[in-house]
């Protein structure tokens, strides 16, 4: 009769997975990296010279050696093939946030009519997928669709298993037959150069010359919702949005606060450990997993990687969490916002810098020499932040996240850094004239001789922060669940090298070759610095409302909707910026930005068309049929010459009736088009939304009066808690 009610029966007669995999004899741990080829696979497979510049390649970033991609591609072909692969696929990262793939059997065959298994290092190196069907932003006409992927040589290849067979996947960089990044990898690997060129000034002016390469380093904690597959089958809305449209919120919500880090029920652990199981196989160092603040909703986290790595394996992560969810009954959402009311998902983005020599370069250091250096480069961090917020900004704009930024659970639009008590202290004091002390401990001098060690844990967290110092690393709370890390991780590298570059120039120019010159020049670039763009440190909450009025103050952008936010991207300084580290020309920022404006109206386009057909087609005449039971009720008391009490009716009609009006303003906003993408997405942000919302408080009501056994959509607190 009803989905609803289906949906419910059979999660009741769902029971345990039985164990399928015997742990104690398969310890995954041991099992990690089985399908990757890793470095290790490499050396055991590859004559030594072979191996020996491919991981110069991989290490220094040098330009790969043509000559070695027929051994390295004939190798990779065995390996794959004893691993059970028959095709391969160059993998590669659209605008679009995907993960995209097309697949080629090595089956070639022979003049005898048998075939062979064929892998040649042209086809390692290069392919090209008919690419006309991915948004390159107007960098391609249909006609000139010409895409190529290149085989990213730093991120290694691995074996994506299926029950029915095995794929080789080679990650590449994807771009159009004039050179111009299409994807998001090209990006990373360019933004990485740039980051890593400037920082090496940084470290030669404090004795490291060695050149170790320096790496922006990522571990993405990832926030995401399970639910069981019949509730999801039963909802539209989740099927075409990925987030509920419609929906009451239930009387029991996270109120309690008892679902995190509750204890993990044995479905959703059944469900972990296969993820995990899967993700080891890959390579990716999963370490973390537990219940998030909403009723379910879960986390899981790596061990940080290199940023280019870190990316591809968080698209990995995210795959891999649908797949198997889905192989467990259930359906994985990675919207930023999947249930209003209560908690969003967020994908905090926690990144640092370091090299071979060092380490972590946002490590206060053990040593005073460390330190100073530290206090350098997090100088260059609040400078970069400050005078490019609106570029963090409008990278994490989307529609999915602008239902979560500001929304009292997550950091508001206002990009603002948090560096805990006593690093903001030092700052204050260098800013008074060079700091001598710090907070807790002796004496602290700006000096390259005189520093004592900055503890590591100088202060406490800050959970309402969007840009947080959490000991030894930045994390940036503010990127949605849904996203890719790329973007994100391109703004961050680049805005720091260009800071990193200023600051370079100024201790360059000041000591001028005079080591003994170094400390007095720190102090003065970072008084410049902090005395300039110390605005952006805020150190207290948030999410209260005293902090929009405070940040407009300090003249600190509040860029609230991604209409807003997207704009930032093509304004002439942000252009430059990208231009100047050669990490996206101006085409591919404009590309980058008509591709993602597209995505936002297309986005609230078929949100918006769902409304109003779930509207018309499922609780409208829901809502009808109450109406006749209760208009029946009436008549026969009437006949009956009882006194009747009919406000429900009363208010069902009212409601009914208010109903088709809101559906009828929605269907006239889906029919209005506009020429101009910016002026869609501002009628989309400023109408739309609202017109879908005003259809849902309606709804929403409905759903508090109509019978429950006419009520077809599963409700949020069936979603949230059967499972
Ligand atoms: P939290 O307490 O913030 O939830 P988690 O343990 O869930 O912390 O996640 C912290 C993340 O930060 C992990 O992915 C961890 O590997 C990562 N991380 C630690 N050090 C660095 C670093 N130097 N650079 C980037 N990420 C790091
Ligand atoms: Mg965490």
């Amino acid at each position: 009769m009803n989905a609803r009610v289906n949906a419910i029966s059979a999660i009741n007669k769902i029971k345990p997975i039985k164990t399928t995999i015997p742990y104690k004899e398969e310890n995954a741990i041991n099992q990690f990296g089985d399908n990757v080829f890793s470095m290790s696979v490499m050396m055991k497979r590859l004559p030594k010279d072979i191996y020996k510049s491919l991981k110069k390649t991989v290490e220094n970033y040098s330009t790969l050696d043509a000559s070695v991609a027929d051994v390295v591609a004939n190798a990779m072909k065995d390996w794959a093939i004893g691993k059970g692969a028959t095709h391969y696929a160059h993998v590669f990262f659209p605008l679009t946030g995907a993960t995209a793939e097309k697949h080629d059997s090595f089956l070639v065959p022979d003049l005898s009519g048998n075939a062979i298994a064929e892998f040649s290092g042209k086809t390692l190196i290069q392919g090209e997928p008919d690419a006309s069907s991915f948004p390159s932003g107007g960098l391609r006409q249909t006609f000139e669709a010409r895409g190529y992927t290149a085989w990213d040589v730093t991120s290694p290849a691995y074996i994506m298993e299926s029950p029915n067979g095995a794929t080789l996947c080679i990650p590449t960089a994807f771009i159009s037959w004039k050179g111009e990044a299409l994807d998001k990898k090209t990006p990373i690997l360019r933004s990485m150069q740039a980051l890593n060129t400037q920082a090496q000034r940084i470290l030669r002016l404090f004795g490291d010359t060695a050149g170790k390469i320096v790496s922006s380093t990522c571990g993405a904690e990832q926030e995401y919702f399970l639910i069981d597959k019949h509730f999801f089958s039963a909802r539209p809305d989740l099927q075409a949005a990925g987030r509920t449209l419609f929906g009451a919120p239930s009387p029991k919500g996270q109120q309690f606060d008892d679902h995190y880090f509750g204890a993990i029920t044995d479905r959703v652990l059944a469900f972990m450990f296969e993820v995990e199981r899967e993700l080891y196989r890959l390579g990716i160092p999963v370490k973390t997993r537990h219940n998030e603040v909403a009723p379910g909703q879960f986390e899981v986290a790596p061990v940080f990687e290199t940023a280019n790595l870190a990316t591809d394996h968080q698209q990995l992560i995210m795959v891999t969490l649908k797949k198997i969810a889905k192989k467990h009954g259930m359906e994985c959402l990675l919207h930023e916002k999947p249930f209003a009311g209560v908690n969003g998902s967020g994908k905090h983005c926690n990144y640092s810098f370091g090299n071979a020599t060092q380490g972590n370069l946002l490590d206060p250091g053990e040593t005073p020499h460390e330190n100073a250096q530290f206090l350098v480069f997090c100088a260059a961090i609040i400078r970069g932040v400050h005078k490019y917020a609106k570029v963090l900004r409008a990278v994490i704009a989307s529609a999915g996240n602008d239902h979560r930024l500001g929304a009292n659970e997550a950091p508001p639009a206002i990009i603002s850094i948090f560096l805990g008590d006593q690093l903001a202290d030092v700052f204050e004091q260098i800013k008074n004239g060079g700091a001598t002390c710090s907070k807790e401990c002796g004496v602290m001098k700006i000096g390259v001789d005189a520093l004592p060690d900055l503890p590591k844990d100088a202060g406490d967290r800050n959970r309402t922060s969007p840009f947080a110092f959490t000991g030894n690393r930045f994390e940036f709370r503010a990127v949605g669940s849904d996203q890719s890390v790329s973007g994100p991780l391109v703004a961050m590298n680049t805005i720091f090298a260009e800071s990193i570059d200023y600051i370079a120039t100024e201790l360059e120019n000041a000591t001028a070759g005079d080591p003994s010159k170094l400390h007095t020049a720190v102090q003065d670039v970072m008084k410049k610095i902090i005395d300039k763009h110390g605005a952006v440190i805020f150190n207290g909450d948030n999410y209260a409302e005293a902090w929009q009025e405070e940040a407009a103050k300090r003249g600190l952008p509040n860029l609230k909707t991604t209409p807003e936010a997207l704009p930032m991207l093509i304004e002439d300084d942000v252009i430059e910026l990208f231009s100047k580290y050669n990490v996206l020309s101006k085409d591919e920022m404009h590309s980058r930005y008509d591709t993602y404006l597209e995505q936002y109206n297309l986005k609230v386009e078929v949100e918006a068309k769902t409304v109003a057909e779930m509207a018309n087609t499922i609780v409208y005449p829901a809502a009808v049929r109450y109406q006749t039971e209760l208009a029946e009720a009436c008549l026969k008391m009437k006949q009956l010459g009882v006194e009747y009490e009919d406000t429900a009716l009363t208010e069902t009609a009212g409601l009914i009736k208010d109903l088709k009006a809101a559906i009828k303003t929605l269907e006239g906003l889906i029919a209005h088009e506009s020429e101009n993408a910016l002026e869609e997405a501002i009628t989309c942000c400023e109408q739309t939304l609202p017109a879908m919302l005003n259809i849902r408080t309606i709804t929403d009501k409905l759903e508090g009066i109509v019978a429950d056994d006419l009520w077809p959509l599963p409700t949020y607190q069936e979603m949230l808690f059967i499972r």
